[in-house]
């Protein structure tokens, strides 16, 4: 592939012919979901699948764990290496920084839209801070996340970074006109409740004005549903952040995008995700850009850097770190290195 510095001692090694490219970043999953994989049926959208999640029998920790390392063994065999994962059990990250499998950013999500859930999460979460110095604490979105966590995660952060689901569903910029599905979805979770801060208030003034958008990192999973006069005023106040597109598990949703061009032309910084393993197949980053290439949204050399250069940047991942994958066999397109049987990584 023509791009990069490849590792030093290149020039001396004696290789078959083959593609050789620097490690992929996977910028928005949640690995602890790796055991749902294949359990949802999916189409519904991101309610529908919030509900269809809360009926599903979970297996024992051991096994979870079982099987998210699994998933990242089999994302690595592709190229996937570096992470930014989001979990809810304060117990995984530690679990994942000691597995051989991950490299990454573990942030540590706080859900709770009530005041009564928030209370006893907020209370959790001050103790996990403690114990874990790693965990970045952040919220979940607009609607998994309160206005009294958004001021914990304020008080609290870490790294001066925050990770946030936004515009995921299709009507969650009616929530604070308390219209709309997202609004609907809290009422039948029992998990809604008004919130002077955030009652008629236009979505992202309401973010900014808890603060949740005054970080040095922003990614923001998804924007979907983000109209046009959302997108201008995302590149204008914050062109500094990241937007992270999961594809794969957008389908899977049955969700479709009407945004492509804006977002392209926007200052935000596209990165790629796969979501977890209840919406996507696999964790790699490959068969995600495989996926967009299919589809034609864009094009390879935007893709790639979004998969590698653009993500070091973003989540300052110092180029010393960064493994090179070697595709023996393969030629310098997708599907060819997807094709490719012998996979491994170059060190210096
Ligand atoms: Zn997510």
């Amino acid at each position: 592939m023509g791009f990069g510095k490849p590792p030093s001692g290149f020039s001396s090694l004696v290789l078959e012919e083959g593609v050789l490219v620097p490690a992929m970043v996977n910028s928005h999953t949640h690995i602890e979901l790796s055991w749902m994989k294949g359990l949802l049926k999916g189409g519904h959208g991101v309610h529908d699948m919030a509900k269809e999640m809360r009926g599903l029998q979970p297996p024992s920790a051991a096994e979870k764990r079982r099987l998210a390392l699994s998933a990242l063994k089999e994302a690595r065999s592709q190229g996937t290496w570096f992470y930014t994962d989001t979990s809810n059990d304060p117990d995984f990250p530690g679990f994942l920084r000691d597995s051989v499998y991950f490299e990454g950013k573990n942030y540590f999500e706080i859900l709770g839209f009530s005041s009564e859930r928030s209370a006893e999460r907020i209370a959790a979460a001050g103790k996990i801070m403690k114990e874990d110095n790693f965990l970045l604490p952040t919220i979940h979105s607009p609607y998994g996340s309160s206005p009294s966590i958004m001021k914990f995660v304020r008080e609290h952060e870490r790294d001066n970074s925050i990770s946030i689901h936004l515009f995921e569903a299709s009507e969650e910029s009616m929530l604070p006109m308390e219209r709309g599905r997202t609004y609907r979805f809290l009422q039948e979770i029992g998990q809604y409740e008004r919130h002077d801060e955030m009652f008629q208030k236009p979505l992202l003034d309401y973010l900014f004005e808890q603060g949740m958008l005054s970080f040095k990192k922003i990614l923001l999973a998804h924007l979907t549903y983000a109209g046009v006069s959302e997108i201008e005023l995302l590149s204008k106040h914050i062109p500094h952040a990241a937007w992270v597109l999961t594809q794969r598990s957008n389908e899977f949703l049955g969700q479709n995008r009407k945004n492509w061009n804006e977002l392209l032309n926007s200052p935000l910084t596209l990165l790629l995700g796969t979501d977890s393993l209840a919406t996507a197949p696999d964790l790699s980053i490959l068969n995600e850009m495989l996926r967009i290439r299919e589809r034609d949204f864009i094009s390879k050399e935007r893709l790639w850097k979004a998969a590698t250069y653009d993500a070091y940047n973003y989540l300052e991942i110092h180029p010393s770190r960064i493994p090179w994958f070697f595709f023996a066999g393969a030629k310098p397109d997708l599907s060819s290195m997807e094709a490719a049987e012998k996979i491994f990584v170059l060190r210096d």
